[in-house]
């Protein structure tokens, strides 16, 4: 069967190690699911994965699903289609591992796989591919780094024993990347031996007595352990998306018959409703059109022509999530977005909360980057007559340089 050395990229597959509770951080949330750059770190390690092309099984701890769910929906959408159903982990990273790999084992097909720590968030494209390459060529391959400080090894009473020979130490990385079976074959004999406390998977295959190889690592391929290495982290993002842009939208419907108003993204009892081709959510169509404003790429109408039948009673959540995707697969983040309504009624003020709170979801962004505003014309004008209701958003956005 194995007349194929080479495989092709559909039969790489990558373990994704969430399933810690992170400590080391001091925080309450998993380390993992702690906000850099405007979103969970595990959201970030996820779109550089995706530039590997190949599926992604995530493993969770038991109880974080609505993390992992924030962090899956905040991803790019090139990254999000890549990824599995999470699978639950174990107590130890060791036994998290097992529990991946038996994932794809069960699923078939995968020939080498790449294990990867979800609190690494940046290793480049070329880590991976060396990563891929390496497992191709040696079987078993781990990311190393030579060190650049002198290691000393400590007795019990904290006095130096030994000092190794700095030229042949290596500070080892993830992806660590394996033949399929030989690391699924491995972790199944230690999980039998009751081997249990070993802290990454090349120990895992020197223990089943296989030659690992060490290929290069690289140094921005940080693991975000400490407080320090989060506000690092958040500064060296936020850093390397510089161009920073504003857009404006403004919409506005008119009433007509009916029971409720969408406003919001949410259905809004009200004694008459708002005319228009899809749900007529006027503050979710502003703040589309002011992200769009912002890319420079068009307005609603444009990506959703109002004569496209699809489009007709269409949810408007649909219409801001797109705009949002255009600015992630620029490599983009939305800074901010603000909406003003602009109606006699129905009022705002009870809703306000509820509808940010609902942007922030369709947008998987943290609701403080929302803001949402009402006020009456005073009587004035087509919304002071009751006529219909409209609406002013701005958003601003941070791109990569050079898009
Ligand atoms: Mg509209």
């Amino acid at each position: 069967m194995n007349e194929h050395p080479i495989p092709s990229k559909a039969e790489v597959a990558v373990v994704l190690v969430a399933a810690g509770r992170g400590l080391r951080a001091g925080r309450e949330t998993p380390k993992q699911y702690v906000p850099i750059g405007g979103r969970p770190l595990l959201s970030h390690t996820l779109d550089a994965l995706a530039a590997l092309g190949a599926p992604i099984q995530p493993v969770i701890a038991a109880g974080d699903e609505d993390l992992y769910g924030l962090a899956l929906a905040s991803a790019s959408p090139q990254a999000r289609p890549l990824c599995r159903p999470p699978v639950h982990g174990g107590q130890t990273r060791q036994a998290s591992v097992l529990a991946g790999l038996e994932a794809l084992s069960a699923s078939g097909g995968v020939s080498h796989v790449l294990i990867h720590d979800g609190a690494r968030p940046r290793p480049s494209a070329r880590l991976l591919a060396s990563a891929v390459e390496a497992a191709r060529l040696h079987k078993a391959a781990v990311p190393g780094l030579h060190v650049t400080d002198t290691i000393k090894q400590i007795d019990e009473n904290g006095i130096i024993a030994a000092t190794p020979e700095r030229g042949r130490l290596r500070a080892v990385q993830t992806p660590q990347s394996f033949a399929f079976d030989l690391i699924l074959a491995a972790h199944r004999n230690a999980n039998k031996e009751k081997v249990q406390d070993l802290t990454d998977d090349a120990a895992i295959a020197e223990w089943a007595g296989h030659k690992v190889h060490v290929f290069d690592g690289e140094p921005s391929n940080v693991k975000v352990t400490n407080p320090e290495d989060f506000a690092r982290m958040d500064a060296s993002l936020l850093a390397a998306l510089p161009d920073i842009r504003t857009g404006q939208g403004y919409d506005v419907h008119a009433f007509g018959p009916g029971d409720h108003v969408w406003l919001g993204g949410l259905k809004i009892p009200h004694e008459r409703a708002l005319v228009g081709h899809s749900d007529a959510d006027v503050l979710l169509h502003a703040l589309t059109d002011a992200i769009l404003g912002a890319l420079g790429d068009g307005d609603i109408g444009s990506h959703f022509p109002p004569s496209d039948p699809q489009w007709k009673g269409a949810a408007s959540d649909r219409f801001l999530r797109h705009a949002v995707d255009l600015v992630q697969r620029r490599g983009g983040m939305i800074a901010h977005l603000d909406g003003t309504l602009i109606c006699e009624a129905p009022k705002i003020g009870p809703h306000r909360e509820a509808m940010r709170a609902r942007i922030a979801e369709i947008c998987a962004l943290p609701i403080d980057r929302i803001g949402v505003k009402a006020t009456t014309s005073e009587g004035l004008g087509f919304t002071g007559r009751r006529e219909g209701i409209a609406a002013l958003a701005l958003a601003t956005i941070r791109l990569p340089v050079g898009i």
